[in-house]
């Protein structure tokens, strides 16, 4: 146990984190603000046990991947981008800002293999191209066995941060998660009140950010993002296509894992943003939506 492990709650930095450590960088603003706060908690620099990832799926907006560059450069870090490949080692591949993929290539690849779309209760998604590819550079890159995973949940995020210790108790991976902002009290309020501050920002409202049409965001988000910019619906709408014949190994059809949200299609969807039936019902966020709101800084990390 470490010096620093050993003061009480109330006068410990949280983001003076444990080591080795990993840090999810989601792309997010509140993940970014985790991150320049570790920094700082080092005094500017970030020891080399310390590493940073970027877990890139593919479908995340241009903005999202310039704002992780942003980061890297203006505060002189290297981010690790990772994406999942099957005909890599360990299924892990490491690109950069300009190698990375932008038309959804590591999803769609994962789709192919496993035959099904992921959906809010299978989340093969968040476990292959996230969370699977971060634990996989850590272990065979880094050489780690057992490390400290850091992830920006807030203090905010109750139901998620108590998810996240649970597992801790029987965590069998090496990551071991530490939880900075939760354990510093820090809410959606404080990350947007500290960006309004610096010199850059996230190019894009926080309910566009990670995949850009994410199954887990409300539908009236969806029906937001699509109205705003039709096509983002296009790739949901092909993979949802090539498996729309899926049966199960009985020959029946295996209606959840032919679509990403239950009860309605992407092409429904996308119909329906861009027909005027429900331009009074639901075009306006709902409160916990708004575009200022960052409810939505990665899903992926529980
Ligand atoms: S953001 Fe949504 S769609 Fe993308 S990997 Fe995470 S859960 Fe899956």
């Amino acid at each position: 146990m470490t010096a620093t492990a050993r003061l009480p709650r109330s006068i410990r930095n949280s983001y003076r984190v444990p080591r080795p450590a990993v840090v999810s960088f989601s792309g997010g603003r509140t993940s970014a603000y985790m991150l320049r706060h570790i920094v700082d908690a080092y005094g500017g620099s970030l020891p080399p046990d310390i590493a940073v990832i970027f877990a890139n799926t593919g479908l995340e907006r241009p903005e999202t991947l310039e704002f992780v560059e942003v980061c890297g450069r203006a505060w002189g870090l290297d981010i690790v981008l990772v994406e999942y490949d099957w005909d890599t080692p360990h299924r892990t591949r490491v690109v950069d800002f300009a190698t990375a993929s932008r038309n959804g290539e590591p999803y769609a690849a994962l789709i192919d293999r496993k035959g099904f779309v992921p959906n809010p209760t299978l989340r093969a998604c968040t476990h292959f191209l996230k969370r699977d590819r971060i634990e996989s550079y850590a272990r065979h890159r880094l050489g780690l066995k057992r490390w400290h995973a850091v992830i920006g949940l807030r203090a905010d995020e109750q139901r998620r941060v108590l998810r996240m210790r649970a597992r801790n108790c029987g965590s069998r991976t090496g990551a071991h998660a530490v939880l900075p902002l939760a354990d510093a009290g820090v809410r959606e309020a404080d990350v947007l009140d500290w960006w309004k501050r610096q010199p850059f920002d996230l190019g894009i409202p926080s309910y566009a950010g990670n995949c850009a049409c994410c199954f887990l965001k409300g539908r009236a988000k969806l029906i937001r993002i699509i109205r705003e910019n039709p096509t983002l619906a296009d790739w949901w709408i092909e993979q949802e296509a090539k498996v729309a014949n899926r049966t199960g190994p009985d020959g029946r059809a295996c209606e959840s894992m032919k679509r990403f949200r239950l009860g309605e299609t992407y092409a429904e969807l996308k119909a329906a943003a861009l027909s005027h039936r429900d331009l009074f019902d639901d075009s306006e966020p709902a409160p916990d939506e708004s575009a200022a709101s960052d409810s939505f800084d990665c899903h992926c990390t529980d």
